[in-house]
This record gives C-alpha cells, structure tokens and sequence, in this order.
C-alpha cells in the first residue's frame, strides 16, 4: 500500500526551541506537564464577598465589609465570622472564608452587606478548590500535538516561554512542463497556465507547512538534472507535478533515478494520480512525483504528501472522517477513486458528501467549492446513496 510504504520511509525531522508566539499549528516535540496545583489557590470565581459560612448557618445576615482582595494581591485574613471581605473574581480566597456571596445577592448599605433570603449556604460556594483542575506535574501535553489557541493556552500556564516543536520541513515544490505559463504574463493559444505550484503551496500553507518554495523546470533532460540535484541537496521533502507518466519527454523518473534517487514505487491503483511516484535520497530528502493533472496533483497531496509531512514532524496521526454520499456514484470502479465533494449536514445531523464528479481528469474547475474529496474503494457495483467513505479535507 503506497501509503504505508511511504509512512515506513519518512524520517524525522529534528525539533527547535521556540516562542510561544510563534507556536501556532507548530507541532509539539515535547511533553508538557502542569507547573503547580491547578488553581494554584482557593480561587474566587465570583465578584462579590468571602464569608466564613458558619455565622449564616445560625441565621445571620448581615456582614461588615472589613477589606478588599483584589486578583493578584497575596491571601488577607477573615478574623472575625460576622464580617466579610469584598473579593473579585480570580482573587485568593481569603484565609478563615469558606464560601463567597456573588453581588447579585446581597445590598450593600453603610458598609454592611445585607445578604437576601434563601441564600444558599455550602461552603466553597464560588470558589475553586486549589488542584482541582491539575496536581503539580500532571501530563498536559504530549509530544505530537498540533498547537492550537488552547494548548498554547496551557502551554503558557505551565509558565513555558519557549517551547520544543518540530523544525518545519524545507520544501521545494516544482513543476515541469514547457507548456506552462505564469499566470500574469501574456499566453498564447497552446499554452496552460501554471497553475499547481500554487495550489500546492497555498495547501502546504492551509495544513501549517511554511517553508514551501517553488520552481518551474522545464521538459529538458539536462536542465532536470541539474535542478533536481540543487534542490534534492537543500529540501527535506521535494514535491514534483508532471513529467511522471510514461511519455517520451516524462524524463522526471529516469533523471531521478540517474540521481541516485531510490525508486520505492512508481504507479499506484487509483484514478485520478496513477502515475505517481515516490523515492529516497541516501541522506533522506523524501521525493514525490505527482502526476501533472491540476485534480491528481491536488488529491495525491492531500492524500500521500501531507500524512507523510505530518509524519515527519512526529505529529499525531489525524484520520480522515467517514461520510455517508449524498447521492448514487454509478457505475462501480475497477480501481480506488477519488471524487471531489462538497460537504454538508442534513437536517438528522448526518455528515454527507455530496459528489462534484468532474469531466475528466483535467476540469478542475470543478473544484470550485469542493471541500476535499472521498476515496471511494474498487467496487463492482455503483455507489448507493448511503454509502460511508473516506473523506480527506484540501
Ligand atoms: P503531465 O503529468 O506532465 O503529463 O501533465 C498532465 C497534464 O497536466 C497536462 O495536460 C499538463 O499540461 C497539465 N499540467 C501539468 N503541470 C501543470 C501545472 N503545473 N499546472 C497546470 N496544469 C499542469
Ligand atoms: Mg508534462
């Protein structure tokens, strides 16, 4: 399976120190455990007063409001049960309270807090206890997880300025193809833009790589070489589109190969990206070789390159969702298929797909609003509405 032959290969990239700031969907090389108790104090949760609960157990009511604890200031001391001690949310509850009343419920008048009627009494009301939440040292994080807005969150509670995270991946990405044009620049009519490098990188930056250039070679044996061996010598991971199939000017294969680029598969069972092809350098720059079509191209990334750069990085393993096909796929496929769909929800909550099919494999305009694709397994039949498949996100 060319999936688990390429997983099998990638090496792991080294990881970095680095700023929390600059953190986000970095993937994290080490664990992270709870700096302390998690609230490190009896934590006030509620702006109002800290109360020794005991008083209103016998029936009082009234509190002199004796101080103020403010977040941040170090814990004050209840002495006397008939008083109070107005506190704000994230103060120290201060020591001899037990419980706090939330402003709502009391009047304060002439600096005695009246409290109300039937208000409820447990102790540790609107407080939250010291180590609820987490004891000192308590897994947080683990190695292999993809930093969003919360788990930078914990990081920086666990009072962490830096971090170690993977080193992003150096990624070349080049097309071949002496009928590809900028777009920008004027075209004549046997030309085609040059349109997948961008896909391509703009997906690379949508799943978190940012460290993907690009380049245009042309079809020119010489010109390949002497490319290719520039960029297998400075890129971790060397994404080619086009020039993989078995034509007379497709030297991508053989100039690889000449390289010393190690051949692990060429041509997998699936429509569209049959030709595609995936090798190794000595020193461990891992070469993929999709195929030129803008719609193989796109889905051979999605499917192949991006699991195996997330590998790499030593991230968790993220796994496609299943959804149930909006609509019949006729006829049945002799090979596994990928066919681009739109997701949506139906009105019992059922995650659905429904099919984009495209007319052929070179209109990629019928990607256009298309959230990913399904990969529909060989099959002799068609496809029934219903049927639960893979789904991958572009
Ligand atoms: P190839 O894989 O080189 O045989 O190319 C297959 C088809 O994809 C041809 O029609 C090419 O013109 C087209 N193609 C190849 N590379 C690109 C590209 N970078 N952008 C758009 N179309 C491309
Ligand atoms: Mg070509």
């Amino acid at each position: 399976m060319a999936e688990a032959a390429i997983e099998h290969r990638m090496p792991r990239l080294p990881d970095e120190l680095r700023p929390l700031e600059r953190c986000l969907g970095q993937t994290l090389r080490q664990d992270v455990e709870a700096e302390r108790e998690n609230p490190p104090f009896d934590r006030v949760c509620m702006d109002g007063i800290a109360v020794c609960s005991e008083p209103q157990e016998v029936g009082a009511r009234d509190y002199r409001v004796e101080g103020t604890q403010a977040a941040g200031m170090p814990a004050m001391a209840l002495v006397n049960p008939k008083a109070a001690i107005e506190v704000m949310t994230g103060a120290v509850l201060p020591s001899g309270a037990n419980c706090v009343i939330p402003l709502e419920e009391y009047d304060l008048v002439d600096g005695i807090a009246q409290v109300k009627a039937n208000v409820p009494r447990e102790t540790y009301r609107n407080v939250q206890r010291r180590g609820s939440d987490s004891r000192p040292g308590a897994p947080m994080l683990r190695s292999g997880t993809r930093l969003a807005a919360p788990e930078i969150a914990i990081v920086a509670s666990a009072g962490l300025a830096s971090v170690r995270v993977s080193r992003q991946p150096k990624i070349m990405v080049a097309s071949t193809g002496d009928e590809l044009v900028e777009p920008g620049g004027p075209i004549a009519p046997h030309q085609v833009r040059r349109s997948n490098a961008y896909a391509v990188v703009a997906a690379l930056l949508g799943h978190g790589f940012q460290d993907a250039k690009n380049d245009h070679i042309l079809d020119d044996e010489s010109m390949l070489r002497e490319r290719l061996t520039a960029h297998l010598a400075a890129s971790d991971v060397l994404i080619l589109s086009g020039g993989v199939s078995k034509g007379k000017l497709d030297f991508v294969p053989k100039v690889l190969r000449e390289l010393g680029v190690e051949e692990i598969f060429h041509q997998v069972a699936q429509r569209p990206g049959m030709p595609m092809w995936f090798g190794m350098t000595a020193q461990g720059c891992a070469v993929f070789g999709l195929p030129g079509n803008p719609i193989a191209t796109l889905v051979c990334l999605v499917r192949y390159v991006v699991p195996a750069l997330m590998t790499a990085m030593g991230a968790e393993r993220r796994w496609p969702v299943p959804v149930a096909l909006s609509s019949p796929i006729k006829p049945g496929r002799t090979l596994a298929t990928f066919v681009p769909v739109r997701a949506r929800y139906d009105a019992q909550g059922r995650h659905l797909a429904e099919p984009r099919i495209p007319n052929g494999s070179g209109d990629f305009l019928a990607l256009a609003g298309t959230d990913g694709f399904v990969e529909l397994p060989p099959r002799p039949d068609a496809y029934p509405e219903g049927f639960i498949a893979d789904m991958y996100r572009w």
